[in-house]
């Protein structure tokens, strides 16, 4: 039954049915953050990079250290991908961390690799932004919705040229890193976790919004790696994406990634993961 506008009688009904979270927290491996505060004041600094503003840099974090992102001169938006250092098929997997921990992460989140692995790669321990929490416009920070800006989207939609998007900053900082051609490490770039970015949907027509990064020099985000990783962060040339990216416009500042060493045993009872359990038959034995 329905009325002639094709809404159907029961839709208020249909509409007010409660919702169910796809993946209940309870259903994942418990995170010991206990475990990891505890190691972390005896760590030690091993390596810095800083990455400058419209460009990217990549980093290593062997298993068992942390890693710091920090804003340092002014608010600005990093583009982070993350590699298996041993194998770059696996990858970071933005869509399943979002489906498993929300659009945003935080303290406690993990950030998981991709099919067939499916392990986490790296845990977020620190999060000076924590407090911000969700705005008035349902904006939050640190998004695993956005894909990174791209020169193609940018030809799509403006027709124009411009080779400092954080997709083509990661592509030549993975190069460079790896030897690879520029159009093989492209291959390898996959949608990132926006640190610092503040974001979310619009109520009324649920599009991708961004505002203004609340991030300041001295805020940082900090993991413990939990696989040998190959990072690549790019200082987005939207700055603090309170208006545009893809071009020059945006007052743009260098993001620090640091990486500490805990002291010898101060990790105890840790592991680095496993790939995931499946057998990957997908039904054919
Ligand atoms: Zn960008």
């Amino acid at each position: 039954m329905s009325n002639h506008d094709g809404i159907p009688e029961d839709a208020e009904a249909r509409r007010a049915i409660r919702p169910v979270i796809c993946y209940p927290d309870d259903g994942l491996p418990a995170v010991d953050l206990g475990r990891y505060r505890a190691a972390r004041p005896g760590a030690a600094k091993v390596a810095e990079v800083t990455v400058p503003p419209r460009d990217a840099r990549a980093f290593h974090v062997p298993a068992g250290h942390f890693f710091r992102i920090s804003s340092v001169e002014g608010p600005q938006v990093g583009d982070l991908n993350l590699w298996n250092a041993a194998n770059l098929e696996e990858k970071f997997f933005s869509g399943k961390t979002r489906a498993l921990h929300g659009t945003h992460v935080t303290v406690g989140d993990r950030l998981w690799s991709c099919l067939p692995f499916l392990r986490p790669m790296a845990t977020v321990v620190e999060d000076t932004l924590g407090w911000y929490g969700t705005d008035a416009y349902g904006g939050r920070v640190h998004d695993v919705i956005g894909t990174r800006c791209d020169p193609y989207t940018h030809q799509l939609l403006s027709g124009g040229t411009y080779h400092h998007c954080c997709h083509s900053n990661l592509t030549r900082a993975l190069a460079e890193e790896t030897g690879q051609a520029v159009g093989e490490a492209e291959m390898r770039v996959h949608d990132v976790l926006n640190v610092f970015m503040c974001t979310g949907f619009t109520a009324d027509t649920g599009q991708y919004f961004m505002k203004a990064s609340p991030v300041r020099p001295g805020d940082y985000l900090e993991f413990f790696a939990e696989i040998d990783l190959l990072g690549a962060l790019s200082a987005c040339p939207g700055g603090d994406c309170s208006a545009e990216h893809s071009s020059d416009a945006a007052a743009c500042y260098p993001l620090l990634v640091e990486v500490f060493r805990p002291a010898d045993g101060a990790i105890a009872g840790w592991s680095s993961p496993a790939v995931n359990a499946y057998d990957r038959s997908h039904g054919t034995k």
